[in-house]
């Protein structure tokens, strides 16, 4: 699919964006902007709030349903310190495919969605270079039953015109 008109501007947008995604983890803003540098490591990948609240950088792919295509939001999800430790020690090992599904929680606001923050996720590690996937296990949440059920074109340019002109990030 390529543009859409828009029914939030009445624009026509030349293309249809299929990944979204915030630069950090929304916990990351209740840290004064003039602690920040104290603070917070933040890597691409990975970010530590006062050495004690550790995050990763991972993808939400959802399905288009009869397409091979996949929408995805990138987010950030906690993780435990042994996992953190953990995901460190195992950052290049072609072995880390492997490791368990980590639990964490979302610390990514999506819009378009009931309340996202905190919601309960598990992180499946991929081969080094690959950002992790997340797969949404709150129950009853409209994101994890469109991360398994899949969702239509029509949803797609939906959260497309909500994440473009509603969100702040
Ligand atoms: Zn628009």
């Amino acid at each position: 699919m390529d543009g859409f008109t828009c029914s939030r501007c009445g624009e026509y947008h030349g293309e249809l964006p299929m990944c979204f995604g915030a630069g950090f983890p929304d916990y990351y803003f209740s840290v004064p902007p003039d602690e920040r540098e104290n603070r917070v490591e933040l890597t691409e990948s990975l970010c530590v709030i006062d050495e004690s609240h550790f995050f990763i950088r991972a993808r939400i792919e959802i399905p288009v349903i009869d397409s091979d295509e996949v929408f995805c939001w990138n987010v950030w999800t906690s993780l435990s310190e042994a996992n953190f430790r953990r995901t460190n020690e195992v950052w290049d090992d072609p072995e880390r495919v492997n490791e368990p599904a980590y639990f964490g929680w979302l610390q990514t606001t999506i819009p378009g969605y009931p309340e996202t923050l905190n919601i309960k996720t598990m992180l499946h590690t991929q081969e080094p270079g690959i950002i992790p996937r997340v797969e949404v296990i709150e129950e009853n949440h409209r994101l994890a039953d469109e991360q398994l059920s899949g969702i239509t074109w029509q949803r797609v340019v939906e959260l497309v015109e909500i994440a473009m002109h509603d969100a702040d990030a």
